[in-house]
């Protein structure tokens, strides 16, 4: 066996190993000139391709449906990042709920990177919108309008004739109007239905909050699916750059079965050269909608889609040898031969999964229906009063944040407190729904109970019956000596 030095460039070591990872230098769909290479992907097909289609029938269904559920009246679910007003499965957050929000969206985030630890990136592949969109539907009009990848190809190289003029014509219009569709989706799930649909109730002067976005983002639509596509996930997606710090040996991905596979050749050379299973026929690439090679093995491109299992499945079973040459392996599994098991690394990290996903759920279903700020009248201090009382003036917050109207009392525990609500404020006795209500009043204390500069008291938001909406804490300011 040759020996080398330090002085061997890696090049050249590698080259006598016949081992050839130049695909490391450069990105499948950049030419050495830094031009894109457009990809004409082959139709996808087989039993994962039909599992995807299912699991992107029912993510469309959810995500087009959903806008339009509302329970009495209200949506079901609604992100209005703008005003800052989230409702989840009918519960309306509030910006008082913003940790609440935070917390949900790092649970989110902790719950993808922990998935991704185990399942590799099975959430590209399978629910991320963008390939969904991209494969289940913008891709799908394309097979329809210009046939399989041959055929795209050659339309792409002809002359502009009546042929490309009328298919490209007919696809541009199609993704148009899809994009015009998916805009209002999902402007939908950001401002409601109703407001959306002013889009094609009021002329678009009248209505250029709703016009500008919408126009605005269904050209963005189209602008990815016409042309930037796979580029999105190979070089814009912050997710896929963070693929090298967290997938492991031990991660299930789709993975090339090197052992198994190599040295690949013709099926006819199998016998007489002692090949592997691969046959070299190239259809794992010539369907990868991102243009790589899984047999280089992992790489930061493979969406996992599954589209080069399914191809290469087909090509096994015709052959007569078993499937999974391509298949869902960890880099351990198939350097050792033993079947993928969950590792103590992703046990404690579904545990963790399991618990962080817990705390958020409990955090989301103990919050309150309202929410009450109490504090001291600025520039004030207390009054003596002829009754032989002790009272401070206050300002109370109380945020209803749901749909109903809520009676309410204010309290105190403190024994034998009065509270009174000051002037026209003594009417109000409901909270209006999802509304901030600002009301003023007096906390009165006999004089003989104060005998401190301040004290500290409890307020409570009580339903008439007496039950706890929400409580603070504040301070009662009385003299030093009880006269
Ligand atoms: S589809 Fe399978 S047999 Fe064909 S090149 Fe890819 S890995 Fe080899
Ligand atoms: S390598 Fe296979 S799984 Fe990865 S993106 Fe390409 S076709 Fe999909």
């Amino acid at each position: 066996m040759a020996t080398y030095t330090q002085n061997d460039s890696e090049e050249k070591i590698l080259k006598d190993l016949g081992i050839d990872d130049s695909f490391r230098d450069t990105l499948a769909t950049v030419d050495d000139k830094g031009k894109r290479i457009w990809l004409f992907p082959k139709k996808p097909f087989g039993y994962f391709y039909k599992l995807r289609s299912y699991v992107s029938y029912i993510l469309l269904a959810f995500m087009i449906g959903i806008p339009f559920i509302q329970v009495n009246g209200h949506p079901i679910f609604l992100l209005n990042v703008v005003e800052r007003k989230f409702i989840v499965f009918g519960m309306v957050f509030w910006p008082q709920d913003f940790h609440l929000v935070a917390i949900g969206f790092i649970t989110f985030l902790i719950f993808i990177i922990l998935f991704t630890v185990i399942f590799g990136r099975v959430w590209c592949g399978w629910v991320c919108p963008q390939t969904i969109f991209m494969e289940m539907i913008f891709r799908k009009v394309e097979y329809w309008i210009e046939g399989d990848a041959t055929n795209q190809k050659k339309l792409a190289e002809q002359p502009w004739n009546e042929e490309k003029i009328l298919k490209r014509t007919a696809k541009h219009f199609l993704f148009l109007a899809i994009s015009f569709v998916l805009a209002h989706i999902a402007l939908a799930w950001i401002v409601g239905v109703e407001q959306v649909s002013k889009n094609f109730t009021t002329p678009p002067f009248q209505n250029l909050g709703g016009f500008i976005p919408m126009v605005v983002s269904t050209l963005v639509i189209y602008g990815i699916y016409i042309r930037f596509r796979e580029q999105m996930c190979t070089t814009f997606c912050p997710y896929g750059r963070l693929q090298g710090v967290i997938l492991g040996n031990d991660t299930m991905v789709v993975a090339y079965d090197y052992k198994r596979g190599e040295p690949r050749g013709k099926v006819k050379d199998k016998e007489a050269k002692h090949l592997g299973d691969c046959i070299d026929c190239n259809l794992c690439v010539k369907v990868c909608p991102t243009g790589i090679d899984i047999r280089h093995g992992t790489q930061l491109e493979c969406v996992n889609c599954t589209a080069c299992i399914d191809a290469c499945d087909d090509i096994m079973t015709k052959l007569d040898r078993p499937k999974k040459l391509i298949g869902f392996h960890s880099i351990e599994s198939i350097e050792t031969g033993k079947k993928f098991r969950l590792s103590a690394r992703q046990k404690a990290y579904s545990v963790l999964m399991v618990l962080v996903l817990g705390v958020s759920f409990a955090l989301g279903f103990l919050r309150t229906d309202v929410q009450s700020t109490v504090l001291r009248a600025p520039g004030t201090l207390y009054y003596k009063n002829d009754d032989g009382t002790i009272s401070n003036l206050y300002k109370v917050q109380i945020l209803n944040k749901t749909f109903e109207e809520i009676p309410f009392v204010i309290t105190t525990d403190f024994e034998n407190a009065r509270i009174e609500l000051v002037g026209n404020h003594k009417e109000i006795n409901t909270l209006p729904p999802s509304e901030r209500t600002e009301l003023m009043f007096f906390v009165f204390i006999p004089r003989a109970q104060i005998n401190q500069l301040s004290t500290k008291v409890k307020i409570f938001v009580q339903s008439p019956d007496g039950k706890n909406l929400d409580k603070d804490k504040t301070t009662f300011l009385g003299p030093m000596t009880k006269k």
